[in-house]
């Protein structure tokens, strides 16, 4: 089953109640992988009462302390907010994500959907480590769900769209190579940023709105891993390059 490949990643979550209840809302959907970045209260009482009865997703949750820890090995890395910031990224309606989501699991991707803080949300710079957005379109005045029932909404589209799928022959995307995990590419943008630095590609104009461009680019574009190391070794050498032609002579 395809949906065994997305994950549901909940960010530095203040009450546990509400990962009780998120993981109930992925049982009830059929969803099991559940990670737990930074929660500030867990394992708790809480979060096992609320979860009526699935207590083996709280049981096999994976907690990390970073982002970047819980999503290292996927390949899609979706944000659910409830505001639609300046950031744009590729917005899509829960639906839309579905169809996206399962067509990627179903090739053996791995996916996350990544939910914020109940206060707050996701940071710019956890929104920055995905590659698209998920909006459920609320309305516009009283836009943010409680976090479980978001992520009920979210579930219930996976499990509509993966049964609407069953039975059919999955037919992947032919591509030589996997796609970069979230990993690598981070690594890569780190590399970049250096590169862009040590060139004087930076002089007066912001290197964090600069990034984010970057980001969105690269993002649209899925470097596959051959892709990957072919421009990692561009970054080397022109790193390389700079530095020679910066030597005293
Ligand atoms: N006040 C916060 C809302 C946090 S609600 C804010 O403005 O960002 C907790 C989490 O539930 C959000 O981070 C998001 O992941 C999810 N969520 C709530 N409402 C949502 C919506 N309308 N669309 C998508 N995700 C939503």
């Amino acid at each position: 089953m395809s949906v065994e490949n997305i994950r549901i990643v909940l960010v530095n979550t203040t009450h546990p109640g509400n990962i009780g209840s998120a993981a109930r809302a992925m049982k009830t959907m059929g969803l099991s992988s559940l990670y737990l970045v930074d929660p500030v209260d867990f394992p708790s009482g809480e979060a096992r009462a609320l979860s009526s009865g699935a207590t083996d997703l709280l049981e096999s949750a994976v907690v990390t302390q970073t982002l970047e820890e819980a999503i290292a090995d996927c390949e899609l890395v979706i944000g659910a907010s409830a505001r639609v910031r300046g950031i744009s990224l590729e917005l899509t309606d829960p639906r839309d994500t579905a169809q996206v989501a399962v067509s990627e699991a179903s090739t053996g991707r791995k996916v996350a959907l990544v939910f914020g803080r109940e206060d707050r949300g996701l940071t710019n710079e956890e929104l920055r480590l995905c590659h698209r957005q998920v909006h459920i379109p609320s309305v516009a005045e009283f836009s943010s769900l409680n976090l479980a029932a978001s992520v009920q909404v979210l579930a219930y589209e996976l499990r509509m769209t993966s049964l609407s799928h069953e039975g059919e022959a999955s037919v992947p995307e032919v591509r030589e190579y996997e796609l970069a995990s979230s990993e690598q590419m981070e690594s890569f943008y780190t590399h970049l940023r250096d590169m862009l630095n040590d060139v004087g590609f930076f002089k007066s104009c912001n290197p964090e709105k600069i990034m984010a461009k970057l980001r969105r680019i690269y993002g649209r574009s899925r470097l596959d891993r051959m892709e990957y190391n072919i421009m990692r070794g561009i970054l080397t050498e022109t790193q390389a390059a700079v530095k020679n032609l910066r030597k005293p002579s």
